[in-house]
């Protein structure tokens, strides 16, 4: 394919994210000739990837399975790292998705979690390990237990992972059409996919091709597309990421008989800073969440707690404590630590500016002096303090792990590391809720062929990442955005390159 991308190519990737790329790295290992069309300008590329934390959940029975994708980026001397099995992540894709997880897909993510990362690694993607997201120092402040999954992560996080791909990209020569939106699919009068309509920079034109990839992502940052299937509350929030994932291929998509599958009105949202920008900046990328509420409080504006903070390990609740704020009245929650726990928030707290006092009443009148014009619950917030401290029961505090550390008689309890706030300063982090991507899409199947209504794959049409559905219900356990678009985007551009020649 030419610089100008007139002449047919055999495999056309639409999207520059973690899925895409892979899938065009997979086509071209299989001898296809590749293009990747992209959205945005060179500026702006990489999609979410390039806002993540490039946290990747996959298998490993002990450390020495990672030593292999760790290479020389790191070392495993003050880490501790516990195994995690397919079972495990099979356990908690139930428990998160409520049993509702498509069997079919989620084994092959599960099962090939390890080796695809162990591609990626080969092919030249560097990773170390995942200190900062989900790790939690041991009391002596020596070592790091990591998350389970969630124990490796890309060198310099999604910022490393996306420029790792885009030089791989470089290096095979796969050429990146900038500012070229897809926005229908072409067929035959058989059905079989045979090109794509672009809006590029010189207008509108066809581009030819043997087999299209859509690693598109999802629709989060449509305001149009939140309000319908999401619900009007989604209107306003606040977006994470990239602001390019508007779903246009999803519907292209559908628009030429694939089957919409998965929860379209679930997404994956998390607690972020109340002055976070409207879209992902990059450069704070995924530096505005505010992730250590399980070692404090979350008080709405009205000053009542509305969630169990402690109910599990952050990366699996996570993702779904977004929801829950945006409950609450204007989408406000305030995070109160005392210096007990302090030191356990993570180092992205550092790009936020907290409330903080000496005393409980002090930091009432601190936060109402920010928040107040909103109609801040300041009374209550004290006494909800009060009465959460009376309720805390005995037991040993252990944040790298669920210590069973409870209440008793607070509304709600908190089920792990209840400790009192009363050791001053106390601090106050405001926060909101961002969305960071959505969970219905368009359905494939497990060679990641997109199915229309009869399940009958659409000839040349295959898919990747966010843009399908079928995966994560209500709510995600950490680390497998990445790592379910990396699986089926080496599936994908290999089968989809195996369409291309006919076979
Ligand atoms: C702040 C943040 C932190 C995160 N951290 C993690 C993490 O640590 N681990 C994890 O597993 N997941 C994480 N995620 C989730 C993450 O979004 C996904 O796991 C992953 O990056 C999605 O990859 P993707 O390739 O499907 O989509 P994207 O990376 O978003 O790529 C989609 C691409 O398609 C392009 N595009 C859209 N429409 C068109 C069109 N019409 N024509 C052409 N191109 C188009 C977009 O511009 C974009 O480049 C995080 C997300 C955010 C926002």
């Amino acid at each position: 394919m030419s610089d100008s991308g007139n002449n047919q190519v055999d495999v056309l990737v639409i999207g520059a994210g973690n899925a895409a790329i892979t899938a065009a790295l997979s086509a071209h290992a299989e001898g296809a000739s590749v293009a990747v069309l992209e959205k945005s300008g060179k500026d702006l590329r990489g999609g979410n990837t390039r806002f993540t934390g490039g946290v990747f959940r996959h298998t490993y029975q002990n450390v020495d399975d990672l030593l292999p994708i760790i290479k020389d980026n790191d070392s495993p001397g003050d880490v501790i790292v516990d195994p995690y099995t397919a079972d495990d992540y099979y356990a908690d894709m139930a428990r998160v998705t409520g049993g509702r997880s498509d069997p079919a897909l989620t084994k092959v993510m599960v099962e090939r979690s390890y080796e695809t990362v162990c591609w990626m690694a080969g092919l030249g993607v560097p990773f170390e390990f995942s200190r900062a997201v989900g790790g939690v120092a041991t009391a002596d402040g020596k070592k790091t237990q990591l998350a389970p999954g969630g124990a490796i992560r890309s060198l310099h996080e999604g910022v490393g992972l996306s420029a790792n791909l885009f030089r791989l990209l470089d290096e095979a020569k796969i050429p990146v059409f900038y500012e070229t939106p897809a926005h229908r699919i072409v067929t035959a009068p058989s059905g079989e996919v045979t090109g794509v309509e672009v809006r590029g920079p010189e207008g509108g034109r066809t581009i030819d091709c043997r087999a299209v990839v859509l690693g598109s992502g999802g629709f989060q940052a449509s305001p149009n597309m939140r309000t319908s299937y999401l619900g009007a509350d989604w209107s306003l929030v606040k977006v994470r990421g990239t602001r390019f994932n508007t779903g246009d291929l999803a519907r292209a998509a559908m628009e030429i008989g694939a089957q919409s599958y998965g929860e379209w009105s679930g997404c994956h949202a998390t607690p972020i800073d109340s002055d976070a920008p409207t879209y992902g900046d990059l450069k704070l990328t995924d530096k505005t969440n505010r992730l250590s509420y399980l070692y404090g409080l979350m008080i709405n504006l009205d000053g009542k707690r509305f969630v169990d903070e402690g109910e599990d390990m952050v990366l699996y609740t996570y993702a779904k404590m977004g929801r829950k704020i945006l409950k609450q009245r204007n989408a406000v929650t305030f995070q109160v630590f005392d210096q007990k726990t302090a030191p356990y928030l993570e180092t992205r707290y550092n790009t936020g500016v907290p409330q903080e006092a000496n005393t409980i009443e002090e930091l009432a009148e601190e936060v109402d002096k920010k928040y107040g014009h909103m109609g801040f619950g300041k009374e209550a917030f004290i006494q909800s303090i009060h009465d959460y401290n009376a309720a805390v029961q005995a037991g040993e505090f252990d944040p790298t792990r669920k210590d069973g550390k409870h209440t008793k008689g607070a509304r709600p309890e908190k089920t792990n590391w209840a400790t009192s706030i009363d050791e001053p300063p106390y601090l106050v982090y405001g926060a909101t809720v961002g969305i960071t991507f959505t969970f219905g899409g368009i359905h494939v199947n497990t060679d990641a062929a997109v199915v229309d209504h009869l399940e009958r794959p659409i000839p040349g049409l295959f898919a990747t990442g966010e843009i399908a559905g079928g995966f994560f219900y209500q709510n995600y356990p950490g680390g497998a955005g990445l790592v379910r678009g990396a699986v089926f985007g080496k599936i994908s551009g290999a089968n989809a390159a195996s369409a291309a020649r006919g076979a």
